[in-house]
């Protein structure tokens, strides 16, 4: 029998207490047909499987509505969103959200405004621009949550993406179960810690994500949840260069 990515995505929202209907479900099936139609002519992402792509870049994306972050009618901001993850397959499950997906590359967020014109989705921009410099574009201290996966170590990645956030808000990043250890002093989450608590961040905890079918330690993921306790002085970010050359 071949694969059914809406009775993937079922199976991961009953495993997890995530709460979804048969129609939403459904329509991953189509966001699936689309992301591999549209990678045919332009390259988004490396997974080429129905499979792949339904645990791998849907279920890891919905991980964060396991928890409580996104409050009703939220407004929140995907960084790096590429084609759109782990952004869109929020917003599927989460129509009652506003959502800016940002990347700097335009062509990727054509895919992201494709989708959101095949499910007439509400409420969503899309930005093709650098993080570092759109925010200074009206959008400092503007959201309640940022979302963020695999774009930069998160030294680099916090410069970026708290001084979107609103005191009170969160930024849920996406890692590795090795990169939020906490533990272990060469994680990028230890390497953080100090350009955090400089960005008016404060990291309240680190959140299950791992995929079905992972039992090795090495491929878990993890969510970081850095709290914005206060603002995040005017000086940041600072240039792409300097966070590279210079991460806080
Ligand atoms: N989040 C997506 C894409 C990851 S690839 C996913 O998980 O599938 C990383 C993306 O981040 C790329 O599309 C790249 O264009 C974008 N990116 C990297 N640095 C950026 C920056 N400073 N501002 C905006 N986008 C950036």
């Amino acid at each position: 029998m071949s694969f059914s990515t809406k009775d993937a995505i079922l199976d991961y929202c009953k495993l997890n207490g995530i709460e979804i209907s048969d129609d939403v479900a459904e329509k991953f099936e189509t966001l699936s047909d689309m992301l591999l139609e549209f990678n045919s002519h332009t390259n988004v992402t490396a997974l080429k499987t129905r499979e792949d792509i339904a645990i791998k870049h849907f279920a890891d994306s919905i991980a964060v509505l396991k928890y409580d972050l996104i409050k009703k009618n939220a407004s929140v901001i995907d960084i790096g969103c590429g084609a759109g993850f782990p952004g869109l397959p929020i917003k599927m499950l989460r129509p009652d959200i506003k959502i800016t997906f940002v990347d700097s590359t335009a062509k990727k967020l054509k895919f992201t405004n494709s989708v959101a014109e095949a499910f007439s989705m509400t409420d969503v921009e899309t930005c093709p621009d650098r993080a570092e410099e759109l925010v200074a574009k009206g959008k400092r201290e503007k959201y309640d949550v940022a979302v963020s996966r695999a774009v930069a170590s998160l030294p680099v990645l916090c410069e970026l993406v708290l001084p979107y956030i609103k005191t009170g808000g969160c930024f849920v990043a996406y890692k590795s179960s090795i990169e939020a250890d906490v533990n272990n002093k060469d994680s990028e989450l230890s390497k953080a810690m100090g350009g955090i608590k400089k960005l008016g961040g404060k990291v309240e905890g680190i959140l299950d994500a791992s995929l079905p079918g992972t039992n090795d330690e090495t491929q878990k993921h993890s969510l970081i949840v850095i709290r914005k306790t206060g603002k995040t002085p005017d000086s940041f970010p600072r240039r792409y260069a300097q966070i590279l050359k210079k991460p806080l």
